[in-house]
């Protein structure tokens, strides 16, 4: 069977943004919307460029009628032509950060379906959310929306879907696995197989909880928020938790010698890490209003 990773399209439109905050000033750019297709499910990726390079993606998945996260307000209007003319008929948000619930509003008064979001969410998605200036450049703010309290499963016309709380990202996270396909719509809590930095809500022996609970469903096809689709998914989720797991015993090993974090970051990590934009190299910290950071990887591995 196998995964049929056929690239339909990639279409980029021209919708001009201005930039601030802490990122370096390039001018006018344009949001980008790149489309793939796995088995039957189409992975929408979406990111405003910075000088023709994309700042940072993000992306929502349309399955059997089933649209998964609804990305950036930034993006909204491209995402709304791309769906014009497909089959929308329900809607999960993974949890409520603002990247995965920016078309929330439109989707509704386009379609009028119902969106669904673990309980906790559901007020958090009501209401105008405040925003680091980093994210308010980069994502923009949601219109507040109305969504309903998810159940224990999901279901479209050809598949079920399991839902599956995985807190430690933020405590109303959710996975959705497709078990006939072996599909996993993982939201945010798996990036990259060696993540480097944490935001300050974040708890990883949460996330390590979190990555076993849905390594035990066996997953063969991971699908991520930033997009990168994952075909090994199992091998990938092992490689992740073992990365995890030594991490956080060298951080209270050092912790126990009485190091603080800056000094365990320092030993363990040697710097904040760094991002480039632009072209130019800031850290993650600097871009993102010290939220996304190497320090809080190192606090998020102490608390109880
Ligand atoms: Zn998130």
């Amino acid at each position: 069977m196998g995964v049929r990773a056929r690239a339909l399209q990639s279409v980029i439109f021209t919708q001009s943004f201005y930039f601030g905050g802490n990122v370096p000033k390039g001018g006018r750019d344009e949001a980008m919307l790149e489309v793939r297709s796995f088995d039957d499910v189409t992975c929408i990726k979406m990111s405003q460029t910075m000088r023709g390079k994309p700042l940072a993606w993000v992306a929502c998945y349309l399955v059997d009628g089933l649209l998964v996260d609804t990305g950036q307000a930034h993006i909204s209007e491209e995402l709304m032509r791309f769906l014009e003319n497909k089959k929308v008929q329900k809607v999960v948000n993974t949890h409520y950060h603002e990247d995965h619930i920016g078309s929330n509003a439109a989707i509704q008064k386009k379609f009028g379906i119902d969106i669904f979001a673990h309980p906790k969410a559901v007020p958090k998605i009501s209401k105008l959310a405040k925003l680091f200036p980093y994210q308010e450049m980069v994502w923009g703010y949601p219109v507040p929306s109305k969504t309903k309290k998810i159940g224990k499963r999901i279901d479209t016309k050809n598949y079920q879907f399991e839902v599956v709380h995985t807190p430690g990202h933020c405590d109303d996270h959710i996975c959705l696995f497709e078990p006939k396909k072996a599909w996993l719509f993982s939201g945010d809590l798996y990036a990259s197989e060696k993540p480097n930095v944490a935001r300050p809500e974040e708890r990883q022996w949460e996330i390590i909880a979190s990555l076993k609970k849905v390594r035990v469903l066996k997953p063969k096809i991971m699908f991520p928020a930033p997009g990168n689709v994952v075909t090994d998914a199992s091998a990938v989720l092992d490689r992740t938790i073992v990365y995890l797991e030594n991490l956080g015993k060298r951080v209270q090993r050092l912790h126990e010698k009485g190091l603080s974090p800056a000094e365990i970051r320092d030993a363990i990590f040697g710097q904040e890490a760094t991002i480039s934009i632009a072209g130019q190299k800031l850290t993650f910290r600097d871009f993102t209003n010290e939220q996304f950071s190497t320090e809080n990887l190192i606090h998020s591995f102490l608390k109880k």
